[in-house]
């Protein structure tokens, strides 16, 4: 096929109508004359094939090209090909572009998909549902002018999309929504909203349910105890009843001292707006979790004690005490007696650290980021034995994060470890 229109076939073509030009011209004795009047006509026959190409091209509707002759009809049948081509090539990206959207409706999420600018380039039907947005109308408007939320405006303005951001819905102030936004592609965006107002609920429930059955529990543990005690006191020494009794006492009060910390727990979880302006003198702190770690060490530990004078913090002093008593008494319990176990409160450049390091058992790599999560033990035998009840440290992550802090752990199994936390510039008392 491309042979026939090949450029050699084409200038044969036209050596051979000039010569038999010329040889026409030779027998009329008018040689120039009759290869101008071939030339022209030459010309005008293009002129014409030109006029039907372009025909074609803008007027016609016929999808096939007019027949074409001599070197046009390559031509014409090669614009044809590529547009059947193109025709395919378009087909495929529709069909692309239908199962890729077919996709983005079938998610359970609203998505948003905008340009660098927070123009608003797509969005799914769930988007218009849970966002209230209107397609194709909002098309090209910036996000921020149609979710018009002040903490979605911060977010915005912020640019810190690391961690999503929770906003009660736009189309219902009984619904909760959690918006996480991600770059992708050439500086487009893509915005994922999902509904967590029933996962809310449950975690509210669940809160409400531990609340209220560890203050259910509190009574009658403190009546078994009182009892327990009052039968020990009355059994004869060395009688069978004293050992059961004793094991009973030593189980309730460890489901006593569960009970309290669960409802320091949901106590510190449900105060998420606390009042950050009160003062915490650091110092007379650290006086009282002294001598309370002194009573929980009994001389069998090699304590010591450093505290910045003048160091005061902002924060709620009921929840800093109960975060720094947890530390300092989880590093007598895994600590062998003899053992070293160092407390500081000192400023450093981004705020104020409060740092235990103990030379205790350590903790192997793999545990630490668990160690927050409730009931997470590293060993639920060792833990028990000192009276732990896995809890611990999750008072002492949610206490911190009302604080804007977080606890840092580095350890050497066998050797000891130190917990650690930051309390940032803006709280301390000096720089206010
Ligand atoms: P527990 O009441 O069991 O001590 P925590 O939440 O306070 O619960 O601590 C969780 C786990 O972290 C503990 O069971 C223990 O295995 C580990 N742990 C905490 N502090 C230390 C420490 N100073 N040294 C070694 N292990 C520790």
């Amino acid at each position: 096929m491309f042979d026939s229109y090949s450029g050699y076939r084409m200038y044969s073509r036209l050596a051979a109508y000039l010569l038999l030009c010329v040889v026409i011209g030779l027998l009329v004795g008018k040689p120039l004359w009759i290869l101008i009047l071939g030339l022209g006509g030459l010309l005008l026959w293009h002129y014409r094939q030109l006029a039907r190409l372009n025909f074609w091209l803008w007027r016609d509707r016929k999808l096939t090209p007019p027949q074409g002759s001599g070197s046009w009809e390559g031509v014409f049948n090669g614009i044809y090909r590529l547009q059947g081509k193109n025709r395919r090539r378009l087909g495929q990206l529709a069909a692309l572009l239908g199962r890729f959207r077919q996709g983005a409706e079938a998610l359970p999420d609203a998505a948003i998909v905008l340009d660098s600018e927070l123009n608003i380039l797509w969005c799914n039907k769930l988007a218009q549902l849970m966002l209230g947005l209107v397609w194709p109308q909002d098309n090209g408007q910036r996000i921020d002018n149609l979710l018009r939320h002040p903490d979605f405006s911060l977010y915005i303005k912020a640019g810190k999309f690391k961690e999503p951001l929770e906003l009660p819905s736009p189309v219902s102030d009984r619904r909760l929504i959690e918006i996480r936004i991600m770059g992708y592609g050439d500086r487009q965006m893509l915005l994922i909203a999902r509904d967590i107002t029933r996962i809310r609920q449950l975690e509210g429930m669940r809160k409400e349910f531990v609340a209220n059955v560890s203050h259910e529990l509190k009574t009658p543990l403190t009546v078994l105890q009182g009892y327990l005690e009052m039968m020990q006191s009355m059994a004869e020494p060395g009688s069978m009843n004293a050992k059961p009794l004793s094991l009973m006492q030593q189980q309730t009060q460890r489901m006593q001292s569960m009970v309290e910390q669960l409802l320091m727990l949901s106590r510190i979880e449900d105060a998420s707006d606390i009042n950050l302006e009160e003062t915490v003198n650091m110092t007379l702190m650290m006086e009282v979790l002294k001598e309370e770690a002194m009573a929980l060490a009994q001389d069998r530990y090699e304590l010591t004690f450093s505290c910045e004078a003048g160091l005061d913090t902002h924060g709620n002093e009921l929840q800093l005490r109960s975060a720094c008593s947890n530390l300092i008494s989880n590093a007598i319990r895994y600590t062998e007696p003899g053992g070293k176990i160092t407390v500081k409160w000192q400023r450093v450049a981004t705020g104020a650290r409060f740092s235990v390091t103990d030379t205790g058992e350590g903790i192997a790599p793999q545990h630490i980021n668990r160690l927050t999560e409730r009931f997470y033990r590293v060993d639920s035998a060792r833990s028990r034995q000192t009276g732990g009840t896995g809890l611990g440290l999750a008072i002492v992550k949610h206490a911190l994060n009302h604080h804007h802090s977080e606890l840092n752990i580095s350890s050497d199994l066998g050797k000891g470890s130190t917990f650690s936390f930051v309390i940032p510039l803006h709280l301390l008392e000096q720089s206010k």
